[in-house]
């Protein structure tokens, strides 16, 4: 828990400006490598603990991430702190404009138990790099990674820089928010619990980056590569056992190419994770219990076409795939966020956009097409936070475009340039020489309307 004196000394530190200076920031971030790179092994053996991840994936999802979205901010740090120059209209000529980066202050960030380590310490890339102090709040549901990423921070970073707080969310972090004014809070998880997050930080007029959730569709088209479809679903749907924000929900598949991607899906999952899943280096666990008794209420939802062996002492859910699910049945309302696959035949666009349209503004929308005409559709068709053509979610692992949702899926966004971004505020300066200063600006204004309205136009 974080008493308001340890924020209130975040505040003081910050106040002091000590975080302010480039070569601060950069020796900061240089710190946070040295001491991810330092507890490598310490993470991959966490990630296993808390969701059976190999150290391969977690590197592809996590460290690795991480230390990509590292290496951008040092190579481009010095670029981004930069004031830019600004035009000057010609109401204001002479002078002259431009825009700082400020940092904001003390600013939140709230992970989820899902890429624990990523989505905690990416954001935090973007919020020392803009020069903030930080609080940073882990989930509670992936204690072994929680327990090295507090070595990591705190083996570096004093408190008052970077303070590590754990336990109960739904305790500590209203605790923080109604009692501190925090600079910006950064908050991923449910869109059930970002809307708290929202209504406490309204109350103090706290701005928020919400990075939320929601049912991601894929579209697979009649004139799809089914073959190079198959491969890319099955690796972004059953990567880490499912539980991934940007993984593709459910399928609207074209009529005429489902039975067919049915058959290569299967073939697929067979040659990714063999017979026995279970057993599988490339296959991950179910987080706990409670995620395991919501995914498996699903299972009875439709057809089982593929999968539905589970284990609950091993937390174990076999890839699966369903058909005929009807779109009033719980797994089609909420978030799978599991190793479940609906299949949704559609012929027309209007029946396939309708079951969209069920959630929309989803976080993530992926097309499987040969043809430019239905991508653009689509893309027009379905406001998305992003999108992937013939591809699913690895748009996210892109640090040179921005990251996050939009309307129920969330709202702001970050990665690369877009994370410092978001932790800086832009502020306007326009200085004005002393040597012009022409009557025509001041009273009496009478006769100058003419004149006004040449200058501003
Ligand atoms: P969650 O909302 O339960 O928890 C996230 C964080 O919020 C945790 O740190 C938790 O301690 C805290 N929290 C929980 N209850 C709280 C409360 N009442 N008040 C304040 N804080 C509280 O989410 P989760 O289960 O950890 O993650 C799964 C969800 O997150 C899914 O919906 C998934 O799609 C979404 N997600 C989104 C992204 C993204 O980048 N958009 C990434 C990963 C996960």
């Amino acid at each position: 828990m974080a008493d308001i004196t340890s924020l209130e000394k975040l505040q003081r530190y910050f106040n002091s400006g000590a975080t302010q200076s480039y070569s601060f920031r950069r020796e900061q971030l240089k710190n946070l490598k040295a001491s991810v790179l330092n507890h490598e092994h310490d993470l991959y053996d966490a990630l296993y603990s808390d969701l059976k991840k190999s150290p391969e994936e977690s590197w592809v999802t996590e460290t690795g991430m991480v230390i990509a979205e590292l290496n951008a901010a040092l190579k481009n740090l010095r670029n981004w702190m930069a004031p830019e120059q600004a035009g000057t209209n010609l109401l204001n000529l002479p002078s002259g404009s431009k825009i700082l980066k400020e940092p904001l202050g003390v600013v939140l960030i709230v992970g989820p138990w899902n890429y624990p380590f990523q989505l905690l310490i990416n954001p935090l890339i973007g919020a020392m790099a803009a020069g903030n102090c930080i609080v940073l709040k882990p989930s509670e549901f992936a204690p072994a990674t929680d327990a090295v990423m507090k070595k990591i921070i705190e083996d570096v970073f004093s408190k008052e820089y970077i303070l590590y707080i754990q336990g109960d969310g739904a305790t500590v972090i209203p605790e923080m928010m109604n009692n501190f004014t925090f600079g910006h809070v950064f908050y991923t998880g449910s869109t059930t619990v970002g809307k708290i997050i929202y209504k406490m930080a309204a109350e103090r007029l706290v701005p928020v980056t919400l990075e939320l959730g929601g049912k991601s569709p894929c579209i697979v088209e009649s004139d799809a590569n089914i073959k190079v479809a198959a491969r890319r679903i099955a690796m972004t749907k059953f990567s880490n056992a499912g539980q991934m924000c940007v993984a593709p929900d459910y399928l609207l598949v074209h009529a005429s190419v489902k039975d067919k991607l049915i058959t290569a899906l299967k073939e697929t999952i067979q040659k990714f994770f063999s017979d026995k899943p279970e057993e599988s280096y490339n296959y991950g666990k179910i987080i706990n219990e409670r995620q395991f008794n919501r995914i498996t209420g699903y299972l009875s939802n439709g057809t089982i076409v593929h999968g539905g062996r589970t284990n609950k002492e091993k937390l174990f859910i076999e890839p699966t795939i369903i058909t005929n699910v009807s779109s009033d049945a719980p797994v089609m309302k909420d978030e799978i966020f599991g190793p479940l696959l609906p299949i949704i035949p559609f012929t027309t666009t209007e029946e396939a956009k309708a079951v969209i349209d069920r959630h929309p503004n989803p976080l993530s929308l992926y097309i499987y097409t040969s043809s430019n005409k239905k991508e653009n559709e689509w893309l027009k068709a379905v406001p998305a936070g992003g999108s992937c053509v013939n591809n699913s979610s690895w748009h996210l692992t892109n640090h040179h475009l921005p990251f996050g949702g939009r309307g129920f899926s969330g709202m702001g966004c970050y990665h690369g340039k877009y994370s410092f971004e978001t932790f800086s505020h832009k502020r306007a300066v326009m200085k004005t020489p002393t040597w012009f200063d022409p009557d025509i600006k001041y009273p009496p204004f009478k006769g100058k309307l003419k004149l006004f309205k040449w200058v501003i136009r």
